[in-house]
C-alpha cells in the first residue's frame, strides 16, 4: 500500500492510522465523524464515521428492523458493503431515533482506506445532529475539514491532485468545470506528473553513477544517454505543453472571464443585462456612467462565464471615471475572451480605433450593436479592418442578433476550454511548483548544452524532481497539506 509521508520539521507531525505521517489534527488511530451531507433540509441526511471504532459505534447504535417486535436486543452484526435497514437508537434508553440505512465498508476497500460507517437517516437538520451526537458519544470526534479526503490520501487510495479534484468537484460552477475536476480525480494529472518524475529518476541515476565513477565532467553514461537536446525532449517539452494548459485550465475551473468592452454609450450595459437576462448594470443616455466593472455570471454552453462590464474606454479628466478606465484596461488584460461592442450607427471613432488595437491578441468577438436603428435587411458599412473580424449585428434594445452572439459566445468557450480528453493544469499550485521544475530543467539543459558540471546538472534535476513530487503530494509540508486541507468541507 503506497503512503503518503508529508515532510515537516515541527512538533505538529503525528503518525496516523497505517502508519503515515500527518497533521496534529489526527491524533493516532482515533475515529472520525461528520454530517457528510450539505447544510439545511433534505429528504435524507449522511453521518459518516471512519476508523477502528467505526464498526463498533454501528453495533452500540444501530438496531436492525427485522425482528421489529425485540429491536433493543437483537445485535447487529456488520455485514460488509450491505445496506442494512433499521433504527438508530439512544443505546442509554432504546428509543429509536430514525429510520435509517446503514452501510459498512471495512477497509482497505473504502474511502479513506479505514473502516467506514455512512448511515443514512433522513435530513432534517436536528436528527443529523442528534444522530451525530451519539456517534461522537460513543466513541468518535468531529472530523476536521476535509479530514476524510486527507485520510485517504495518508493512506495512498489518492495522490494530491486526486484529492484536490474532489474539492474542485464538489465546487464546480459548471458541467465543464466538473469534467474536468472529473479527469483529474481519475488520475489524468497524476500519471502525466508520475510519468515526467520517472524521466527525471531515470536521468538522475546516470548522471550519479557518473559522478560516482565517471571521470569529471560530462564523459561517461550520461554523456551517452544525456544530452541538452534529450533532456528537453523528455522534460521540457511536455513540462512546457501542461503549463500552458493552465490558462484555459484555470478558465475551465474558476469560470472564464469575459470583458465587454468599448467606448461609451455604444451600449455595454444594455448588452450584459441582454446576457445576463436581468437588469443588473446602469443604464442611461450620459457617457461615463460605468465606473467601476459590473459582474455578472451565467453559464454558457457548459461553461461558467463571469461576464465583466468595463468603463467605457475614452480620455476622461474626471478623476473618478480614469479610475474606471484604468479598472477597464485591466479587466480587458485579465480576460480571457472579449466582447468587443461598437454603435454601428457611428462605429469609427477615434475611441474605438485604439480599443480595436488593444484587444489584438485577445480571443474577441466583434458587436455592432443599435442594429434597431436601421431599416429592416439594412446592415450599416464597416471599415474593412473591422468588416474582416466577422462582426455581429445585435440590438441590446430589441433582442436582435442576441441568439447568434451566445451561440458565438459557447463557440469561443468551447474553443477556449480546449479538449476533453487531456489532463490540463487548473489549480495555481500546480502551477508554481511546474513552472520552478520546468526552470530548473531548462537550467539542467543549458549547463548540458555548455558541458557544465554534471553535479550542477544533478542539482537541477533534483530540485525539480522535488517540485513534481509536491504536486502529487509526495514529500509535501505538513502545513501545506494543512491549508489545502482546509478549504475542504467538514463531512468531505
Ligand atoms: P454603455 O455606456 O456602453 O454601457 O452604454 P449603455 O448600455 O449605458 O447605453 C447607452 C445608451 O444607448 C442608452 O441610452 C441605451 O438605451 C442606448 N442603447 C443601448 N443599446 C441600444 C440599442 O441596441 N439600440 C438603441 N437604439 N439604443 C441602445
Amino acid at each position: 500500500m503506497t503512503q503518503h509521508l508529508p515532510t515537516g520539521s515541527g512538533s505538529d507531525i503525528a503518525t496516523a492510522p497505517g502508519g503515515a505521517q500527518a497533521s496534529s489534527c489526527q491524533a493516532e488511530n482515533d475515529t472520525i465523524a461528520a454530517i457528510g451531507t450539505g447544510a439545511g433540509l433534505g429528504g435524507i441526511g449522511i453521518v459518516k464515521i471512519s476508523g477502528k471504532r467505526a464498526a463498533g459505534i454501528a453495533q452500540r447504535l444501530f438496531r436492525p428492523a427485522r425482528p421489529t417486535d425485540q429491536p433493543q436486543v437483537s445485535a447487529y452484526i456488520p455485514k460488509p458493503r450491505h445496506l442494512s435497514h433499521g433504527f438508530i437508537a439512544n443505546p442509554d434508553d432504546g428509543q429509536p431515533l430514525d429510520e435509517v440505512l446503514l452501510a459498512f465498508m471495512p477497509g482497505p476497500h473504502s474511502y479513506t482506506r479505514e473502516d467506514v460507517v455512512e448511515i443514512q437517516s433522513h435530513g432534517g437538520t436536528v436528527v443529523l445532529h442528534k444522530i451525530l451526537d451519539l456517534v461522537l458519544l460513543s466513541g468518535a470526534r468531529l472530523a476536521e475539514a476535509g479530514e476524510f479526503t486527507r485520510r485517504a490520501f495518508l493512506n495512498g487510495r489518492i495522490d494530491l491532485t486526486q484529492a484536490e479534484a474532489v474539492a474542485d468537484l464538489i465546487n464546480a460552477r459548471s458541467e465543464s468545470a466538473m469534467r474536468q475536476a472529473a479527469r483529474q480525480l481519475g488520475g489524468g494529472l497524476k500519471l502525466q506528473i508520475q510519468i515526467l518524475i520517472e524521466q527525471i529518476t531515470d536521468m538522475l541515476a546516470d548522471i550519479e553513477a557518473d559522478l560516482e565513477f565517471g571521470e569529471e565532467g560530462v564523459s561517461g553514461i550520461a554523456a551517452e544517454r544525456i544530452t541538452g537536446a534529450s533532456l528537453s525532449q523528455r522534460l521540457i517539452v511536455p513540462m512546457r505543453q501542461l503549463a500552458e494548459s493552465y490558462k484555459l485550465g484555470r478558465a475551465v475551473r474558476e469560470g472564464l472571464r469575459l470583458a465587454i468592452v468599448g467606448r461609451t454609450n455604444v451600449g455595454k450595459s444594455s448588452l450584459l443585462n441582454r446576457l445576463i437576462e436581468r437588469d443588473k448594470a446602469i443604464v442611461t443616455p450620459f457617457p461615463g456612467t460605468t465606473r467601476d466593472p459590473v459582474e455578472a455570471s451565467v453559464t454558457i454552453g457548459n461553461m461558467a462565464v463571469d461576464f465583466i462590464d468595463t468603463a467605457g474606454i475614452r480620455d476622461s479628466h474626471d478623476p473618478v471615471e480614469c479610475i474606471g478606465i484604468q479598472k477597464s484596461q485591466e479587466a480587458l488584460n485579465e480576460a480571457d475572451l472579449v466582447i468587443f461592442v461598437i454603435d454601428a450607427q457611428n462605429p469609427m471613432t477615434a475611441d474605438d480605433e485604439r480599443i480595436f488595437k488593444d484587444i489584438q491578441g485577445k480571443r474577441f468577438i466583434f458587436a455592432a450593436n443599435k442594429i434597431d436603428l436601421f431599416g429592416v435587411g439594412q446592415t450599416p458599412a464597416l471599415p474593412i479592418a473591422y468588416a474582416q473580424c466577422d462582426p455581429i449585428f445585435i440590438s441590446a434594445k430589441s433582442g436582435a442578433g442576441l441568439d447568434a452572439l451566445k451561440s458565438r459566445i459557447a463557440k469561443l468557450c468551447r474553443k477556449t476550454a480546449g479538449g476533453e480528453n487531456e489532463a490540463v493544469l487548473c489549480d495555481p499550485r500546480h502551477k508554481e511548483a511546474l513552472g520552478s521544475a520546468l526552470d530548473a530543467a531548462c537550467k539542467a539543459a543549458e549547463a548540458l548544452d555548455d558541458d557544465g558540471p554534471l553535479d550542477m546538472v544533478s542539482m537541477d534535476l533534483k530540485h525539480a524532481l522535488g517540485q513534481l513530487q509536491t504536486i502529487i503530494g509526495e514529500r509535501i509540508a505538513a502545513e501545506v497539506l494543512d491549508a489545502i486541507f482546509k478549504k475542504f468541507c467538514i463531512g468531505k
